[in-house]
């Protein structure tokens, strides 16, 4: 299938209204990076770290760590990569950690908050990304930020962290991008200062979907029966694309949803000009958008939204065979 989307592999996702949409791919093992020149993709817009904690027996040490993230960096070529720190708790628990018997571990004691709870393994971690860095560009994002407050409060341990290595006399990053996971209702309306102090905004849909229609995204019972292609939750993205606007900050969608080229081609129509999906994604994905006129697009779905129409999908494959 890859090789079908091969031709494209050097094209950008530009739409025929010139619109273009910049498609990075997810990664979590150092096995994922050779993908990142054969999908397509222009970097690494989610790198989730936790496997390579949930795979030892013990805690791993932050030279090894380092080592690790150096490799990435280096398999990534100058591209960027987006590490997010730990996101455990949840269905991730460390062998080597306590678990806690939580009724709803997905809204339990996970992700920033095991950070900021226990900020030695967040500062330990952060400390590995600097060093793997070694004085190059770096971008980190805290997961499952729910509150302004929470995303300073992880700033201020990256601080820490900071000024410890100017202390020690190690380079720090050229550039340092910090940003956040969007991925629970709350954070859409962080006051304003949020959305200005944060560097980038990463929306993680799995998440964001789950929380908003309050269907858990692992209970087969329930995980199919809203669509990420309703006009309630889209109507939601747009807020919160139109307040990363306002406030000039980047954003970018990484949940599976990204990967499909119909729900692709509507986060790009309502306003995303970024999308992080898996490898594989990145040729279909960019074969569709650069047949369609996506800012047409978008005033289609803005028209549907203002209508009071619920099945954007259905609208936007209409829409599709009428102007194809
Ligand atoms: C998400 O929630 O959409 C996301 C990208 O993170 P994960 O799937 O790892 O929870
Ligand atoms: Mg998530």
């Amino acid at each position: 299938a890859q090789e079908r989307y091969a031709s494209l592999r050097e094209l950008p996702a530009v739409g025929t209204c010139g619109t273009q949409i910049a498609l990075h791919m997810n990664a979590g093992l150092m096995a994922d990076l050779p993908s990142l020149p054969s999908s397509g993709a222009e970097g690494v817009g989610l790198f989730r770290t936790e496997l390579q904690f949930l795979i030892r027996s013990q805690m791993p040490k932050r030279s090894e760590l380092s080592a690790l993230y150096s490799r990435v960096i280096g398999a990534a070529h100058g591209k960027r990569v987006a590490f997010r720190t730990l996101d455990i708790g949840s269905d991730k628990v460390l062998p080597y950690m306590k678990a806690n018997d939580e009724p709803n571990p997905a809204m339990g004691w996970r992700a920033i908050r095991v950070g900021l709870d226990k900020p030695g393994i967040l500062r330990m971690q952060l400390q590995a990304l600097i060093r793997a860095a070694n004085g190059g560009p770096l971008a980190v994002m805290f997961p499952f930020i729910t509150l302004h407050s929470e995303f300073r409060a992880a700033k201020a341990e990256l601080d820490k962290v900071l000024a410890r290595e100017v202390k020690l006399g190690n380079p720090l990053p050229s550039k340092f991008e910090v940003g956040a996971m969007l991925e629970t209702p709350s954070l859409a309306y962080a006051p304003a200062a949020f959305f200005k102090e944060v560097d980038f905004i990463s929306v993680g849909g799995n998440d964001l979907k789950q929380f908003f229609y309050a269907a858990d995204r692992e209970n087969e019972l329930v995980r199919r029966r809203y669509d990420t292609l309703n006009g309630s939750f889209l109507s939601f993205l747009k807020t919160v694309v139109e307040r990363c606007n306002a406030a000039g900050t980047p954003v970018s969608f990484c949940g599976e949803d990204a990967g499909r080229p119909l729900e692709a081609l509507v986060l790009s129509a309502i306003g995303f000009r970024s999308l992080s999906m898996r490898p594989a994604s990145v040729g279909p994905v960019k074969h569709l958008l650069r047949q369609v006129d996506i800012v047409a697009a978008g005033q289609a779905v803005s028209a549907a939204l203002d209508a009071g129409e619920q099945d954007i999908r259905e609208m936007i494959n209409a829409w599709l065979v009428e102007h194809h």
